[in-house]
């Protein structure tokens, strides 16, 4: 992701995806880049609490304090989607406090702070990439686009401009999509380790929208296109290093593939997922999303190679030159593109360490639907259907998640979400999914 400083008068769009899950900061000119690397840009501490819809929450900052986006160099990337216009420059930063102290509603501030204990109590550290799943405007949805090379086709022009752009930015795609639902478009990219693996989304987020935008189109990464339909994703896909690089998930002679240590970790996460939902399935449209049959996750359930789990245990392949230990990851499917990537990852490494604290065991993998077991034996595996709304999702991380992060970090949190709620409360289902894929 490394890139050379910007020249003098080359403007860098300083800033951090919010709680709202909207990247937002301001722009700094190239002459004042090396002191705002180190001092950082002024940010009054209420525009934490803006909702994606650009209303402001209740809050008791008020007009008053400050806070600064202080840029994290190696961040500063290049996006270059059009020819005719100087390529946008942007670069991530922590909220930090006058004396320079993390403030304690960063994102990002707590997403190093988890990798920091996971990496000095268990020796761990996460590698991994999410797999954004979008809307894109500019495919003209016909009957029978899924997978199809004339779905392909009609979006080839963007696919050719983005995966250049992604690679500038230092996202490298590994394929490129025309998924299931109408224009929807599915783009993997390769994992990276840590803090990276949350920047990389922040910035491919913003790369594929500047891309359909020098195209004259959108695209959204709103979990849900239209009422009743398939939603996008933003599945986590993950692994563990141990100190020395090695990989750390993967023990062939486990029935699962799972090493203790991940199985332990992934107890940690099952177990805590319902109180999580409001954090990783973050807006009104997302539960539309976290329906059964819609592989995407309605439970908090581990299974081997099953697309409707939350928890899904992806495959490895022998003899591909790829050793298995580095193939092997889990698959986290509860979360989407409307999401903080740094709360999601922080949350998920949170309540794994949680897991791995108290040597949970292994949880056995479900075999079929949670719908085909009766309650007594869901209740005895410890399963249960995720939130069904944001507003029970929210009633859920404030009385159970909150303990996962800063107070005043969750407080927050719950300030905007509450706001966004209000904002399109009373309207109709087609407007909200409407609103929500503007914003997104
Ligand atoms: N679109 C699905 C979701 O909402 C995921 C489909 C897939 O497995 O890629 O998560
Ligand atoms: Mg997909």
């Amino acid at each position: 992701m490394a890139d050379s400083g910007p020249g003098e008068q080359e403007i860098v769009f300083v800033g951090q995806v919010d709680l709202g899950g909207v990247f937002r900061g301001k722009g700094v000119v190239g002459h004042e880049w090396p002191y705002r690397c180190r001092w950082g840009v002024g940010w009054p501490p209420a525009n934490l609490m803006l909702t994606p819809f650009g209303t402001l929450a209740d809050n008791a900052f008020g007009s008053r304090g400050d806070v600064f986006i202080v840029p994290d160099p190696p961040t500063l990337t290049t996006i270059a989607a059009t020819a005719d216009v100087l390529p946008l420059r942007i670069a991530l930063g922590h909220l930090r406090t006058r004396t320079g102290a993390a403030w304690d509603c960063c994102p990002r501030a707590f997403l190093e702070a988890a990798l920091a204990d996971l990496a000095r109590e268990a020796g761990l550290y996460v590698k991994g990439a999410f797999e954004h799943e979008f809307l894109y405007s500019g495919l003209d949805h016909r009957l029978g686009d899924p997978f199809a090379l004339s779905a392909y086709r009609r979006i080839q022009p963007f696919a050719d401009r983005l995966i250049p752009a992604l690679a500038l930015a230092g996202v490298p795609a590994e394929t490129v999509i025309p998924e299931f639902a109408p224009q929807q478009v599915e783009v993997p990219i390769a994992p990276a380790v840590g803090m990276a693996i949350a920047d990389r989304s922040a910035i491919l987020r913003e790369v594929v929208r500047a891309v359909a935008a020098s195209f004259g189109e959108q695209a959204s990464f709103t979990p849900i296109g239209a009422p009743g339909g398939v939603g996008s994703g933003a599945h986590l896909h993950f692994s563990f290093l141990d100190r020395g690089g090695r990989p750390a998930a993967w023990d062939p002679a486990s029935a699962t593939g799972l090493s203790a240590v991940a199985a332990a970790f992934l107890a940690g996460v099952r177990r805590r997922l319902p109180a999580m939902a409001a954090v990783t399935a973050p807006t009104v449209v997302s539960y539309e999303r976290l329906q059964p049959h819609r592989w995407s996750a309605a439970y908090n359930t581990l299974a081997v190679r099953d697309r409707e789990a939350a928890l899904r245990i992806c495959p490895v392949r022998p003899d591909t030159g790829r050793p298995e230990a580095e193939q092997f990851n889990i698959e986290f499917r509860a979360t989407d593109g409307a999401a903080n990537p740094h709360l999601v990852l922080g949350l998920l490494v949170r309540a794994g360490l949680e897991g791995i604290r108290e040597r949970l065991p292994p949880d056995p993998p479900l075999e079929g639907g949670p719908e085909d077991l009766p309650p007594a034996e869901l209740v005895r595996l410890g399963v249960e259907r995720l939130p069904t709304s944001l507003v029970a999702a929210l009633d859920r991380f404030a009385g159970e998640g909150r303990s996962l992060m800063p107070a005043a970090l969750a407080d927050a949190f719950l300030g905007v979400k509450r706001a966004e709620m209000a904002d399109v409360a009373g309207l109709p289902a087609e407007e909200v999914v409407r609103r929500y894929r503007a914003a997104f």
